[in-house]
């Protein structure tokens, strides 16, 4: 029954029992949860109940530190990056919050020809990116899956002097088991989908055309499993409904899917609602700056091993504070409307804070000993889905990590670095090559490092 699943998935009257359950928290409550969550083994919706309902500035301080504890543990000082490419911003779909829906008479609607996906793609590749999110509207006309897949096969194909783009991720509306399939053959990385908001009521009032459907939103990353695709990523979008609520709903979607495929999500997203040209909506549940790190700082505890990415929806001072404590991607440079690398911009979808260039993001990320990575390697690889957790949750991917982080680093300081940063990038690579475990890796590490300032590229563990 449609109830049934949906339940499993995620139990609304359940969360909302919970929430009501973990009030005002004792503090010792709260000591032994961060203490647990100290194992790396994640946390129970109970227990992530309690964390949200922390309003003692100490203990939070505490949750911040205990987040960056495992964020280290984890996932060290490597900062992945990518940008987004907005490809089609034609929709069928009338979301309150979005400048793409179908309501928006004034937006010039428009879908990349392959031409322009290789323009726009060559300047991405020449500001140094090696991965891609692709953004597209729901349009089974305009948007067919046939469409998406020539846009990625297209893009696979392109090459410059400095590389190519070696990681397609894709944010696409949910969709059937066979379409799921010709993703996975087109060999995209992870697939994005984002429930929005896990409340009902709320998801219905908001959303008007074929996205309206909760149920077949809350079960697309199940169809994509069983489609073969195993790089998941769930997704919020903060401001529609109450952050709390969304965080334990978030949660219970990761542990649905790790309990019943064996495979958690690869990546949490938690945007944050912005304005936008035609939006009107006003969220009615603003997330305050505080409680987004506090966001961040939960979702690191309660779900340790899913990577979460942040965007250039929020500003620079907020990055460099959720760098510490949970995020390990985060986009950089990116433009929200179609077509609009280099060229005179349409609409945007919303409005971004974070306007600054790859380059600027890198030389402030590494002021505080973050790795810039474009590594590419898991996938390519086959370390992916169950493969990559039972890598992952022993802590033995950092053998590849670090290596593979190091060497995309020296790829694009060798391609790209400009105004002393060559300098400043090869002193934090002296410094973590010292810290790679093992005497092998370490030496097969400093010879392709040699390579690559000899001109070879894409050398990765
Ligand atoms: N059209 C597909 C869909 O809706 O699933 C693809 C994704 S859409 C291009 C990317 C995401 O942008 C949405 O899932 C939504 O969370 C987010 N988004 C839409 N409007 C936004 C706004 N005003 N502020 C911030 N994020 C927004
Ligand atoms: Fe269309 Fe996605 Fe925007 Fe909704 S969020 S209007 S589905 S592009």
């Amino acid at each position: 029954m449609k109830e049934d699943i949906i339940k499993e998935i995620v139990d609304e009257e359940k969360i909302q029992s919970i929430l009501d359950k973990t009030k005002s928290p004792s503090k010792k409550t709260i000591l032994y949860i961060l203490d647990k969550a100290k194992e790396k083994k994640g946390l129970s919706l109970e227990e992530v109940g309690f964390l949200v309902n922390i309003n003692d500035r100490e203990l939070q301080e505490e949750l911040f530190r205990t987040a960056g504890k495992i964020k280290d543990e984890i996932y060290g000082e490597r900062l992945v990056f990518f940008a987004p490419l907005y490809v089609s911003d034609f929709c069928i779909n009338d979301c309150d919050y979005c400048n793409f829906h179908i309501r928006n008479k004034d937006l010039k609607r428009k879908k990349l020809t392959l031409e322009e996906v290789e323009e726009q793609v060559k300047i991405l590749l020449n500001m140094g990116h090696k991965r891609l999110l692709l953004e597209f509207g729901e349009d089974p006309i305009n948007n067919s899956i046939d469409y998406v897949v020539e846009v990625i096969d297209k893009i696979y194909s392109i090459r410059i002097k400095e590389g190519n783009i070696r990681r397609v991720n894709v944010n696409i509306a949910a969709t059937t088991k066979d379409n799921y399939r010709k993703l996975k053959k087109a060999r995209i990385g992870t697939y994005q989908l984002f429930q929005e908001t896990y409340h009902i009521s709320t998801y219905k009032k908001l959303h008007h055309g074929p996205k309206a459907d909760y149920l077949r939103q809350i079960t697309a990353h199940i169809r994509a499993l069983e489609a073969g695709l195993d790089d998941l990523g769930l997704g919020v979008l903060f401001g529609l409904y109450d952050w709390r609520f969304e965080v334990l709903g978030l949660v219970s979607h990761a542990q649905y899917l790790d309990k019943k495929f064996g495979v958690g999500p690869h990546t949490f997203s938690i945007p944050r609602f912005r304005p936008a040209p035609t939006v009107t909506y006003t969220p009615e549940a603003s997330v305050s700056d505080e409680d987004f790190l506090k966001i961040i700082a939960i979702l690191r505890l309660a779900v340790p091993y899913t990577g979460m990415i942040i965007s250039t929806r929020e500003k620079p001072q907020i990055r460099k504070i959720a760098f510490k404590i949970g995020i390990s991607q985060a986009s950089a440079c990116s433009v929200t409307s179609v077509g609009g690398y280099g060229k005179k911009r349409n609409q945007p979808q919303f409005e971004i804070y974070d306007e600054r260039s790859l380059s600027e993001v890198i030389n402030d990320v590494i002021e505080d000993k973050f790795l810039p990575s474009f590594c590419t390697a898991c996938y390519r690889s086959k370390r992916t889905g169950e493969y990559f957790m039972n890598l992952a949750k022993p802590g033995k991917i950092h053998n590849f990590c670090r290596p593979n982080g190091i060497l995309t680093f020296a790829e694009y300081l060798e391609d790209f670095a400009k105004d002393g940063l060559y300098e400043k990038g090869y002193r934090l690579i002296e410094f973590y090559l010292n810290k790679i475990e093992g005497e092998n890796i370490k030496r097969i590490t400093k010879e392709k490092l040699e390579k690559i300032k000899q001109g070879q590229r894409d050398l990765y563990f």
